[in-house]
């Protein structure tokens, strides 16, 4: 670390400690030029992966658009907003833990689909219809049934 004062490239370590909040070490440094005292903090870094469209083009990832979409799907439907805030909190878990720079959208949608199948069939069916853009009924049939057998299941 670079001394801030007179540039010097060797500082001295004279204290480290975990900040109060526990997201941060700070260390007390003194370089061995000019004597001169600073600190420094040292912090996790966590990023978003930049979303890939598509077309190859880039795009920040935006939690209001997610939002967003999520609550299309889920129009008029008996989910409440907590369950749908904690949607959106595991995809955004899932997104930051993954630790990768770029993710295509299309794992997004998967992610997205996930969780409705979870909070509400019907939103999930939506979503799905529009997100996958089923090529003919049969494919439509096909997810319906699959939700379907789902129930069933979790019923026995
Ligand atoms: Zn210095």
């Amino acid at each position: 670390m670079k001394c801030p004062f007179c540039h010097h490239e060797d500082t001295q370590v004279l204290d480290t400690r975990v900040s109060e909040e526990g997201d941060a070490i700070r260390r007390r440094r003194r370089c061995i030029h000019c004597d001169k005292r600073f600190t420094t903090y040292e912090r996790i870094e966590l990023m978003m992966p930049v979303i890939v469209k598509k077309n190859g083009s880039r795009a920040e990832f935006d939690p209001a658009k997610l939002r967003a979409s999520l609550m299309l799907a889920l129009r008029k439907r008996p989910v409440s907003a907590e369950a749908v805030d904690e949607a959106i909190h595991r995809i955004e878990e899932k997104l930051l833990s993954s630790g990768a720079r770029e993710v295509v959208s299309g794992q997004i949608g998967e992610l997205v689909m996930r969780e409705l199948k979870r909070l509400d069939k019907i939103a999930y069916i939506r979503f799905a219809s529009v997100y996958k853009s089923f090529e003919d009924v049969a494919e439509f049939q096909d997810a319906i049934a699959e939700v379907r057998q789902e129930r069933k299941s979790t019923r026995q």
